[in-house]
């Protein structure tokens, strides 16, 4: 069972030291983790300049040492993309050598993190389509963009778009959402299922089965699957459920990732002993 977006100290919103995070793991039959840290580019946000690679690397370094026969663990990043910093961007991704890269959107700029609850300040002096609409266009230049291993929660908008617009409804933004999964497809860049989602206001992953099912359409065949637990109590929280959606769904593989190689891995619902718990983790 593989949980491929955690994040740990080495981001700005999370205490969790990274041996916890390991251990937790391995009680709870992860096999495989990533690392995902905040990466921000934006320098008016409190993010920035916060993550440390070397630090992070050595972290991993002695982290693989410690867990070396119980768990496999992926050097990875979470990068929240803003189009102002393209070049930055790229450049930094470039000169590093993570094994996992997730490109993500949270700030709007000059309007907010939109996975804040501060967000609904946002949502509520806009229609649905016009606050959506903000975010659709800045995922499909996220896509466009292009460098990333796996697209991070495409839908996270809806995690207080949803208290405010009611449940999200696929079919209403379905134009917006085909363009950034044939984006995926054309890109070879993984779809990721956030299993965050759950214990969150939608309750349900980034994104539903729905959308899965219209990625799966267009061609793509490209997940991951991660909790992006920022605390031990959620490392692996709805993996399990996040992989059986996959399955539904129509995949057969999740992507693992090496050195920025993706290889695909059938997927595999069977449990060994002290995975039961992740059973009942999918509101964790
Ligand atoms: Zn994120
Ligand atoms: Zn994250």
């Amino acid at each position: 069972m593989f949980d491929y977006h955690h994040h740990s100290a080495f981001s700005v919103d999370c205490t969790a030291s990274m041996p916890d995070v390991c251990r937790v793991a391995v009680e709870r039959g992860i096999s495989e983790i990533a690392f995902t840290e905040h990466m921000d580019f934006i320098p008016e946000e409190k993010n920035t300049g916060y993550f440390r690679y070397d630090a992070y690397m050595e972290s991993v370094r002695q982290c693989r040492e410690r867990f070396r026969d119980e768990l496999a663990i992926v050097a990875g990043i979470e990068v929240d993309y803003c189009p102002d910093f393209e070049n930055e961007t790229g450049k930094w991704v470039e000169e590093r050598e993570f094994d996992f890269v997730i490109g993500s959107v949270h700030y709007l700029r000059g309007k907010g993190n939109i996975s804040e609850p501060r967000a609904l300040g946002f949502f509520r002096g806009r229609t649905e389509r016009e606050a959506y609409g903000e975010y659709w266009d800045l995922v499909l230049r996220c896509a466009r963009f292009g460098i990333w291993d796996a697209l991070g929660h495409i839908d996270l908008v809806k995690r207080y778009g949803t208290e405010v617009f009611g449940p999200f409804n696929e079919e209403r933004h379905a134009e917006a959402l085909d363009e950034v999964l044939s984006t995926l497809v054309t890109k070879r860049i993984a779809l990721e299922i956030n299993t965050s989602g759950l214990r969150q206001p939608p309750a349900e992953c980034y994104p539903s089965a729905a959308v899965l099912r219209r990625y799966r359409e267009l061609g793509g065949v490209r997940v991951t699957v991660g909790s992006d637990s920022h605390a031990v109590d959620h490392t692996g929280a709805g993996v399990f459920f996040g992989l059986r959606m996959a399955r539904e769904t129509g995949f057969t593989h999740v992507e693992r990732f090496r050195r920025r190689e993706g290889s695909a891995v059938p997927i595999n619902l069977e449990f060994g002993p002290g995975d039961e718990r992740l059973l009942q983790q999918k509101r964790l």
